[in-house]
Order: structure tokens, then sequence, then C-alpha cells
């Protein structure tokens, strides 16, 4: 399984290909050492559908394990409205979709139909706003794109592959306290 994409680190991959390479060396440490708030909040708004409370519906699938053996992706999934064939990300606050959260659900679509289940819409939940945002499904232009970006994630080489330092991201990375491309403090301590 260790070719096998977690699809919870592909926005990251995007934000800076160096966190997942932080990412993978601190995940077995205590993570109270870099959980800066937006990702403490994060997980928080996941509490409910991990512990499998946010819906009573029987049709529902909530965190659901997901993998793509076609996508070498493995995850989970937050809600399938099985009703509507309705796939959805809660997320507490979404000022902005990036395109790797975009990634992020194509990906857990991918794995559910792989796995058998049909995916009519997609959709973020703001839980801060109690909003539904619709997402259109992937072209098959996208996923020859989503292709090729997985594929740049398997070549990331941390000691061989040339990448740009952002400052702004930096000061915005929840690694930054640890990171050794950069003397800056995030905003968050
Ligand atoms: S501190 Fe900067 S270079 Fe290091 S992982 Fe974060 S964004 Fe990337």
């Amino acid at each position: 399984m260790s070719d096998y994409i977690a699809i919870s680190t592909l926005n990251d991959f995007i934000f800076c290909p160096y966190s997942i390479y932080l990412h993978n060396v601190y995940m077995e440490t205590d993570e109270m050492m870099y959980h800066a708030t937006p990702q403490t909040r994060g997980k928080a708004s996941h509490y409910t559908i991990d512990h499998k409370t946010a819906s009573h519906r029987a049709d529902d699938l909530l965190s659901l394990p997901v993998y793509s053996d076609v996508y070498g992706l493995m995850g989970k999934i937050d809600v399938y409205r099985g009703k509507e064939k309705l796939l959805i990300e809660r997320k507490y606050q979404l000022k902005q979709i990036f395109q790797g959260q975009i990634y992020q659900l194509w990906a857990q679509m991918l794995c559910l139909q792989e796995m058998g289940y049909e995916v009519q819409s997609l959709a973020f939940y703001e839980i801060s706003t109690n909003k539904k945002l619709p997402v259109a499904l992937p072209t098959a232009q996208d996923l020859l794109q989503f292709q090729a970006f997985l594929q740049r994630f398997r070549n990331f080489d941390p000691a061989v592959t040339p990448f740009t330092l952002n400052p702004n991201k930096c000061h915005h990375c929840i690694y930054s306290n640890l990171c050794d491309k950069t003397n800056d403090d995030n905003v968050y301590t």
C-alpha cells in the first residue's frame, strides 16, 4: 500500500510539496506538537462524522474508508447520501475553495465509484454558515489533469525536486516551526 496516496494530503501538496515530507516525518509524533488552530478546528468539525453522529438517515454512508487501485488513492469520505447519490465534504469554514480541496473530493468520488457506488453530484458543506456549495463533476479532461497531478505527487523527491519557497505560505503553514526551509514562525503561534 506504500504507493497509495492519502487523499487528505492532496491539498497540502499543492500548498507546498515539502509539507508532505514534513508530515510524513512528524506524523508519528505527538499531534499537539504541530497542530495549529485551523487544522485543530478542521479536525473538530470532522468529529461528528468520524463518530458517525452527523446523520441518522439509513441510506447515508458516514466516514467510510475508500480506496482506488486505478488511481492509487486511499482515504475516507465524509458523507455519501445514497438516496441522492451525493458526495459531501464538510468544512468548518470555506472562504475560498482551493483546487486541492476539489481534487480531494474528486479522489473520494473516484474511490467510491471504483467500489461500486454511483455518484451523481458533489458538494462542500460549510458548517459555520450551514451552506451547501455544489462542485461540478470532473470532465474527461479534468481527470487527465488529475492523473498528471498524481504523477507529480509521486515523483516529488524533497532532496532533488526544485520548488520555490513562498514566505507568505510559510507564515500560514502548520509545519513552519519544524521546517528547515524557513526560520519564520507561522501566524498561529
Ligand atoms: S514552512 Fe514553508 S517551506 Fe516549509 S513546509 Fe511550510 S510552506 Fe513549505
